[in-house]
């Protein structure tokens, strides 16, 4: 008998069958059907109310209020008709998390009976208990209210259960202050800030008819699936995430031969539940494939409006995790569930866009001739040439940080990789005259039968945190585990700043009489000459450029979330948030106390675990075998055989240099005074960090050498492979 939880688990895992989902439905038949849509509203509601609310939704004016009673009764009406007894205001706190609050529509009347009432009142406004949720110093317990507000343009939808449907209304939360407690007001107000930037440089482009400018983000999520029978018997996993132990396996990923291999029938089961799940909530699920660890696996839907996609990645991990438990598998989130192996990121692809002059970043056939593309491409340069440090702060946190650096994502230090044809154009505007732009070539494979096809006039170069790809750009560096509205936020504002600037210049040159074409080339020269330094197409992972960048360029290198996270108190980020109206200088001041407060516990969290698993499951195995080999040895050596004690001084010596690390966390772990956030979070990300390190270094090479039937942890070979 090997080691009983374990062995049992085994032995669940390989007798496990997929769990079918009911026979495939048309997409037709399914899409959206569980949403509140604008088509539903406009089959139920009196057409003035109809026409009101599309106008709010669509073209961003204040909601009319005396519509608000006859769009809730609508709502509760097709609720109740697909059997909800409850409605939640959904919203998202500072943390990564989704919150919400459940009431019933049940109503008693005088006569003991009962109906279901939802009025307007309740649909705008909800006051969940504020306090629960970190604040940042914005409200103290005392006067804890904080509201809800309903977001109408994101549409309400329904969420089912085996045992009922709740409606779930997207909300904003803010305090009673009026400050916002949440990631979606200062989404909304980073799109507004743009959309007026943008619109001035449109105007002074020459443009008569400007639609309303919306920022647009498709992500690409990755995750891991272990088995929940493992899962199980690892408390790590389930309370931190990660794996805080783990001997590297024999086998990991250098075969390469899990990318984009064929997914295990098991996990395409769920995949498809899980896409019919999105489908049924209007959320447009496009790839599905393996990622380059094994274990690992991407989705991603066709891109949105930001504030869409914003809610729809929130509903994503949801729907991940919670299908996963029922086939069987936990769903890791977690930027680095596995040493050594390949973590998750959540490629944040992003572009702006209206419906008169379509995405602005789209390049065309001839970049170097146009100018509307240009402007825009030169404003994000500028954007993170200044702020580089702020795209930085958004993407940190404790589990970010493991994947950051390391040798499969993207650097800390932020640059801009345009691919060589843009990167061309871009020095010819420095130099002050561009002539050409290296055309595409045909890509042509050598066998008759073949079509030959245009070559992209890039190639990918997936060592950069911040990348064009061909008409939109991929935020990398974001973590598997984020909300992508703090991302999606930083870039919406740093274009807004740098559009700002643009125009302001524009407006000067074309008011003493330069043509436009003009202006915008001797800005775009002006920009080149400051900003360039950002711009780099070569291998971000490798070490020179980790020193070009910091000792020549001059860009910033903030390796942990400790040097990080500060950059949100500096004044020229408190001020790009100012005067763009997206963050006051009191939320952001509270978004770097909840952000480092979550850094500061997150690792506490997991430091403890480390203590606690080192004492209570490693160090009691290693002293059962110490006991079973010590047992024998003496028994042989009674009979006249010598065991060679090599072995049992060597799990002797790891036992007690292990244990003694795990006093020495333990005491680290007990030190309370600080003199500040900045210094706190330095001690965790150094001391603390290295302390479990430590621990963790004596405790892998003891799993190398106690008995595999003693040993109280799932394998990572385990974990990775027995699907
Ligand atoms: P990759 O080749 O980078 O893995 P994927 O197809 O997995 O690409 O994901 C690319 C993502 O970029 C998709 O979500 C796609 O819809 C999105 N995307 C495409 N165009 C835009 C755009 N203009 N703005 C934002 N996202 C976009
Ligand atoms: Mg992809």
């Amino acid at each position: 008998m090997g080691y009983e939880p374990r062995s049992q688990a085994i032995h669940q895992i390989t007798h496990r069958q997929p769990i079918a989902v009911k026979p495939p439905e048309q997409l037709e038949d399914i899409w959206a059907i569980d949403v509140f849509s604008l088509n539903k509203m406009q089959a139920c509601l009196p057409k003035g109310v109809y026409k009101s609310l599309k106008k709010t939704v669509l073209s961003d004016t204040k909601l009319d209020p005396s519509v608000a009673d006859i769009v809730a009764s609508a709502m509760k009406d097709w609720a109740v008709s697909r059997g909800a007894l409850y409605y939640a205001h959904v919203f998202y706190p500072m943390t990564n998390a989704t919150a919400e609050k459940h009431d019933g529509f049940i109503s008693v009347q005088s006569d003991g009976t009962v109906i279901s009432e939802f009025s307007g009142t309740t649909l705008i406004k909800g006051e969940p208990d504020g306090s629960s949720f970190p604040n940042g110093g914005i409200r103290s317990t005392f006067e804890a209210r904080g509201y809800t507000a309903w977001d109408v343009t994101s549409p309400a939808y329904v969420m089912e259960t085996d045992n009922g449907v709740t409606l779930c209304i997207p909300t904003v939360f803010v305090s009673w202050t009026g400050e916002a407690l949440d990631k979606k007001i200062p989404l909304l107000r980073s799109i507004g800030a743009m959309n007026e930037s943008a619109t001035k440089v449109l105007k002074l482009l020459g443009y008569k008819d400007v639609a309303r400018v919306n920022s647009s983000c498709g992500a690409e999520q990755e995750y891991f699936l272990v088995d929940s029978a493992f899962a199980n018997n690892r408390l790590d996993l389930l309370l931190a995430g990660r794996t805080l132990f783990g001997k590297a396996p024999a086998k990991g990923q250098q075969f390469d031969d899990h990318y984009f291999g064929a997914i295990p029938e098991r996990v395409q089961v769920f995949m498809q539940e899980v896409e019919r799940k999105m489908y049924r909530l209007g959320i447009p699920a496009k790839t599905r494939h393996n990622e380059v660890a094994p274990g690992q696996f991407e989705i991603a839907p066709i891109f949105e409006s930001a504030g869409a996609a914003a809610d729809h990645q929130q509903l994503i991990m949801t729907i991940l995790r919670n299908t996963a438990k029922k086939h069987g598998f936990a769903c890791l989130l977690h930027e680095k569930p596995f040493a050594g192996i390949n973590g998750s990121g959540k490629h944040v692809n992003w572009s702006v866009s209206n419906s008169t002059q379509g995405n602005l970043l789209d390049p065309g056939d001839n970049p170097h001739k146009n100018i509307q593309f240009l402007a825009f491409c030169g404003a994000v340069i500028r954007g993170v040439h200044k702020y580089g440090t702020l795209m930085r702060a958004v993407i940190a946190t404790a589990s970010n940080d493991h994947r950051l650096g390391a040798n499969e994502a993207p650097p800390a230090i932020m640059s801009v990789y345009l691919g060589t044809q843009l990167e061309d154009v871009f020095n010819q505007i420095k130099q002050g005259c561009v002539t050409d732009c290296q055309p595409g070539s045909m890509m042509d494979f050598g066998v008759g039968t073949l079509p030959t096809f245009m070559k992209d006039s890039g190639d990918r170069n997936r060592t950069s945190p911040f990348a064009f790809t061909g008409n939109r750009f991929e935020f990398r560096a974001v973590g598997s585990s984020q909300s992508v509205s703090g991302p999606l936020i930083a870039l919406n504002t740093i274009l807004a700043d740098s559009l700002e600037w643009i125009a302001g210049q524009l407006e000067t040159q074309i008011s003493s009489g330069v043509e436009a074409e003009t202006a915008v080339f001797a800005v775009l020269k002006e920009i080149m000459e400051k900003h360039s330094a950002v711009i780099f197409g070569g291998n971000g992972y490798s070490e020179e450029w980790h020193k070009m960048a910091v000792e020549e360029r001059g860009l910033a290198n903030l390796p942990t979330t400790a040097d990080a996270l500060p950059v949100l108190k500096a004044e020229h980020v408190k001020e790009l948030f100012s005067k763009t109206g997206v963050l006051s200088p009191i939320e952001l001041e509270s978004r770097f106390e909840v952000y480092s407060e979550q850094y500061v516990l997150t690792v506490e969290v997991e430091a403890n675990l480390v203590v606690d698993i080192a004492k209570t499951k490693i160090y009691p195995a290693a002293v059962q075998y110490l006991a079973e080999l010590s047992g024998t040895t003496s028994s042989l050596k009674d009979m006249g055989i010598d065991l060679n004690k090599d072995s049992l001084q060597k799990v002797a010596d790891l036992a007690n240099k292990m244990m003694s690390a795990t006093a020495k966390l333990e005491a680290a772990l007990a030190k309370e005074e600080f003199g500040s956030m900045e210094e706190h979070m330095k001690y965790i990300a150094h001391d603390i960090c290295s302390l479990m390190n430590d621990v963790r270094e004596h405790a892998d090479a003891l799993e190398g050498e106690v008995a595999d039937h003693l040993w109280p942890l799932p394998k990572y070979q385990e974990m990775l492979f027995i699907k």
